[in-house]
């Protein structure tokens, strides 16, 4: 069953033609890795989609819902959230506090008023990051600032961030980038365990080939915004 129905994509930013006539369909349940060299515009196809770009042409359709006349705020709440390839933590605040961020884009206004009034609310928002972090496993270091941790750790915090929003497709810009041999494989495990537990579809933009095989079922390979090769690893 298809999840996400993508069609005829164009994206061009003045004279460079980040997208050009990209269509693809991930199905529900998959991880489907796009690949390509810097530049080929797989950063530029997950802004797409989550609605941070909007492309000149083409559909991307989720749900029967078509996102392009969609705003990020609108589609995280249809069940997309994102983590960044340069990271996007606040320094200066503690991992639970980061990861709680993700969990605003949810509040409705009815429940950010139920917070001015309510500890429960907040117990309950504290709770779910918690529960995403022991998922990720640094919920012991909830109460840590996050600048001076390792790398790898900021990693995980950027990837419980966007669990913390419920969704039903996550979008992984280089997970693995960074990371040792240790931490890649920890990574590909954590993937597969976000789609096999969690349930969750994935598309995952990363340059590691052969973390990219073991965990794929499809593979679309860019090449300067155009596709170059798909299908199973
Ligand atoms: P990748 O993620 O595959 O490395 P990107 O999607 O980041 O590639 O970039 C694809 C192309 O689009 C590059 O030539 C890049 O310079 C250009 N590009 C991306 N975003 C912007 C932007 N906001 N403004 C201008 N050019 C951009
Ligand atoms: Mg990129």
């Amino acid at each position: 069953m298809t999840d996400l129905d993508i069609k005829h994509l164009q994206m061009h930013f003045s004279g460079v033609r980040a997208l050009d006539d990209i269509s693809f369909n991930v199905n529900k349940g998959e991880i489907f890795s796009l690949v390509g060299p810097n530049g080929s515009g797989k950063s530029t196809l997950f802004n797409c989609i989550n609605g941070f770009c909007k492309p000149q042409n083409g559909n991307i359709i989720y749900n029967d819902i078509d996102l392009i006349n969609s705003k990020p705020h609108q589609i995280v709440r249809y069940g997309i959230s994102r983590t960044f390839q340069n990271l996007q933590n606040v320094p200066y605040m503690t991992l639970l506090q980061n990861v709680l961020i993700g969990a605003h884009s949810r509040l409705t206004i009815g429940d950010t008023i139920n917070r001015w009034f309510s500890k429960n609310e907040r117990i309950r928002e504290e709770n779910l990051a918690l529960e995403v972090m022991d998922f990720l496993g640094i919920a012991n270091l909830e109460n840590k600032y996050l600048s001076g941790q390792p790398y790898g750790i900021q990693k995980l915090v950027e990837i419980a961030r966007a669990l913390i929003c419920k969704p039903k497709l996550i979008l992984m810009d280089e997970p693995a980038a960074g990371m040792n041999n240790q931490e890649t494989l920890e990574i590909g495990k954590i993937i597969s365990e976000i789609r096999d537990i969690l349930g969750i579809t994935v598309l995952v933009v990363e340059h590691d080939m052969s973390l990219v095989m073991s965990i794929s079922d499809q593979i679309c390979v860019l090449d300067s915004g155009k596709i170059l090769a798909m299908g199973k690893p």
